[in-house]
């Protein structure tokens, strides 16, 4: 069996355009898990990250709008939170959905931390955007109260910035490649992972910053072996000229291609640039091939040709 790291996109989980609530995420996922089912059934044994956006953003207003009353929760407690109950939701999905495939595999989910560099450039100058746009008097009292980064946002507004530091590495790295080796499913470096780094005494220290789910995700592949990294969105190829009247969807790059593509500005840094990126060095890492898709494509079908494929030459 061949393993694949497959992660999966914030609509994966979250319903688009709808009021979040767990019931409609618990929906979400069961749908999703037809993508990871198509997997098994084709001899790959996936290896699940998620992205944590909407999930963070709510656990950060929750903990802000209760700090009078109650213990205020960093983000890195937040991101490791999240992590945990959205694995536990999607571990509980898999596991129902395998006893009716009759599918004898055992899911666990690991709370991920992953290494970054205490000098990474993102921490003087961060410049993720997380939580709601707010008005700039709103923003800076709260920037003062939580001791928060703030950052121009749009025409009017302001939002917190965090540092979205690069991935170094896994920490359980190899806990997840025993579990692998042995058949397991497992679901790690959800959200990216809980970014940690080595303090002067080499102790591991957490850090109060995100790290993007589909570098993490790259990172994890090189990290245990996989052949493969799955990375799916909410759109079922990567396109050129995306949005636009010429559009074109692609069905292969090289490596070289998507650096070219990027270097021309076809795939923009909050969204399809990280993947590229992130697929560009799994490749050069010694991965064998990236695929970006949909859920709902990978669902239905599964051959060498599916989504936008991305190798080395
Ligand atoms: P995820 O939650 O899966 O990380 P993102 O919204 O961050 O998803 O990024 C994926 C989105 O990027 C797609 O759904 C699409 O709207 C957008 N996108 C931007 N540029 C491109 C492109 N060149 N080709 C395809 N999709 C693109
Ligand atoms: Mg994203």
């Amino acid at each position: 069996m061949k393993t694949a790291v497959v992660a999966l996109g914030g609509n994966a989980i979250s319903p688009v355009g709808e009021v979040d609530t767990i019931a409609k995420q618990f929906t979400q996922t069961r749908k999703s898990l037809n993508a990871i089912i198509q997997l098994l059934k084709n001899d790959i044994l996936p290896v699940i990250s998620h992205g944590n956006g909407p999930q963070v953003g709510s656990a950060l207003l929750r903990t802000e709008m209760t700090a009078d009353k109650l213990m205020y929760l960093p983000l890195g407690i937040c991101v490791a939170d999240t992590e945990g109950g959205m694995g536990y939701m999607i571990e509980q999905s898999l596991q129902n959905r395998l006893r009716d495939e009759n599918i004898n595999r055992t899911v666990v989910t690991l709370v991920t931390q992953v290494v970054v560099s205490k000098d990474d450039p993102s921490i003087t100058d961060p410049s993720k955007f997380i939580g709601p746009a707010l008005p700039e008097e709103d923003a800076r009292r709260r920037a003062k109260r939580f001791g928060w980064q703030i950052k121009p946002y749009g025409e009017d507004k302001w939002r917190r910035v965090v540092p979205s530091p690069e991935p170094i590495e896994i920490v359980n790295r190899e806990a997840i490649r025993h579990l692998v080796e042995n058949g397991h499913i497992v679901i790690a470096a959800g959200g990216g992972g809980v970014p940690v780094y080595y303090d002067e005494h080499g102790n591991l220290e957490g850090m109060d910053a995100v790290i993007d789910k589909d570098r993490a995700s790259a990172l994890m592949a090189n990290q245990i072996g996989a052949e493969t990294l799955f990375i799916l969105t909410a759109v079922p190829k990567v396109a050129l000229n995306f949005g636009k009247p010429d559009q074109v969807w692609l069905d292969h790059m090289t490596i070289r291609e998507a650096e070219r593509y990027l270097a021309e500005g076809h795939f923009p840094g909050g969204s399809m640039g990280p993947k590229i990126e992130a697929a560009v060095k799994f490749l050069k890492n010694g991965g064998q091939r990236v695929v970006i898709t949909d859920i709902e494509t990978l669902s239905e079908q599964f051959n060498d040709t599916l989504g936008t494929v991305i190798t080395r030459d």
